[in-house]
């Protein structure tokens, strides 16, 4: 079993011979029918190099995109297959179907060891409605259900949930990394355990923030978000972006962490600029002179000396969303020196969200962290600690 001992993985399961239906988060950008970021297909390639080794029949099946339930081919995953080829020296054969009697043939052309990839599961309409028709039909293709798309775990769709009423369901590799390593900090992390909360809405974190000041020592607040915050507390914010009907749950919250003990650090100083531009005149201010006709864009250097102080003694980082507006050179200082200190962590460091890791990424620190999540929605529900339907069906048919 699993460290957890929720869901089964691939350490459970004899796949030689087998008919692995493997769901799999190919969901990559693509320009043009060229795939412009392929991580998501190295992070697949764990499960799939195993089951080929141990001699499975692979069968992968991924979403791409939004094609709106009926086939579109600039929405084909077939430029996968090619990449999918390269990377694992053998070929990949593609289904121009996902299900049906093409689809059986593809498969009943597999020989162990085999890789075939089927086309967009998302052609179908049935797929996002979880039509049981539908994961019907991708379980008669397969005797064992893998899912691999931790990207995709937070939606109850027919690939990623109704199949696992049919066939057997165990984690592949990524997915059970990504449940362990995030499950291990949320319930038992080594202290202190640090939160970093970012990015620019409150709206979009606030259960985050609500799930995580339960269990963190601290919590850091910065980006857009912090904002809200800063005016719930009574200071001018100027332009700055602000969801001012958040004010009272700001004020909650604050609250909510000082009677549980909890350190809670907003930004001291800021980085602010009369226009939203890579080029604007900006300065570092106190947080009460803040002029009306500027905006907030980063933390500024004060904030950034207690945060990076606050994380350099944590034992357990969890971040997501970016201090400030990172695209832009002048507002990226706060994301990358409290990067830095992430980095610098003797412990465990979880980055989720995909701007975070966007940022981690352009810093160069991507290696240096424990985990960067593959799952942008997933991770963020997941940090939310709502059950994701992916993760469910694992554990509803294990045996
Ligand atoms: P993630 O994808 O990591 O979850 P979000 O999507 O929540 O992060 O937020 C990222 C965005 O927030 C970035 O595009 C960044 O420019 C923006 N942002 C950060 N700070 C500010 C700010 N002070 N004002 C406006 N936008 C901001
Ligand atoms: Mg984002």
């Amino acid at each position: 079993m699993s460290e957890n001992s929720l869901f089964q993985t691939l350490s459970d399961v004899s796949p030689k011979g087998l008919r692995l239906f493997v769901r799999a988060d190919f969901n990559v950008p693509m320009e043009h029918g060229v795939i412009t970021d392929d991580t998501r297909i190295r992070a697949a390639l764990p499960t799939i190099r195993e089951l080929v080794e141990r001699g499975g029949r692979v069968i992968l099946a991924s979403h791409l995109g939004r094609p709106k339930g009926r086939k579109d081919a600039a929405y084909s995953l077939a430029p996968v297959a090619a990449r999918l080829a390269e990377y694992l020296k053998q070929p990949v054969s593609f289904c121009p179907q996902s299900v049906g009697a093409e689809a059986q043939a593809a498969v009943g052309d597999l020989r162990d060891g085999e890789v075939l990839l089927l086309e967009n599961v998302r052609f179908h309409a049935g797929e996002e409605k979880n039509d049981p028709e539908l994961a019907r039909r991708f379980a008669e293709l397969a005797d064992l259900y893998v899912n691999d798309a931790f990207g995709a775990a937070h939606r109850a769709h027919a690939s990623t949930a109704g199949i696992a009423n049919h066939l057997r369901a165990v984690a592949g590799r990524l997915m059970e990394r990504e449940l362990n390593i995030m499950g291990a900090a949320l319930q038992n992390p080594e202290r202190p355990f640090t939160a970093i909360i970012g990015g620019a809405k409150v709206s979009d974190k606030i259960k985050v923030i609500e799930n995580l000041l339960e269990k963190v020592d601290r919590l850091l607040i910065g980006g857009g978000m912090a904002n809200t915050f800063l005016l719930a507390q009574g200071y001018p914010v100027g332009k700055s972006h602000v969801e001012a009907e958040l004010v009272e749950t700001a004020r909650a919250l604050i609250r909510q962490a000082a009677s549980a003990g909890k350190t809670l650090l907003l930004p001291t100083d800021l980085i602010v600029a009369t226009r939203f531009a890579a080029d604007a005149d900006h300065r570092v201010t106190a947080l009460d002179a803040v002029r009306e006709e500027e905006m907030a864009l980063d933390i500024g250097p004060d904030s950034i000396n207690r945060y990076r102080a606050a994380v350099a003694t944590s034992r357990t980082v969890i971040w997501n969303g970016p201090m400030g507006v990172f695209e832009m050179a002048a507002f990226s200082q706060g994301t990358l020196a409290v990067a830095q200190a992430v980095a610098d962590v003797t412990g465990t460091t979880i980055i989720g969200g995909g701007d975070s890791v966007a940022a981690i990424e352009k810093a160069g620190l991507a290696d240096r962290m424990t985990h960067i999540s593959t799952g942008g929605g997933a991770s963020l529900e997941f940090l939310e600690g709502r059950a994701l339907p992916g993760v469910e069906s694992l554990a509803r048919r294990s045996h």
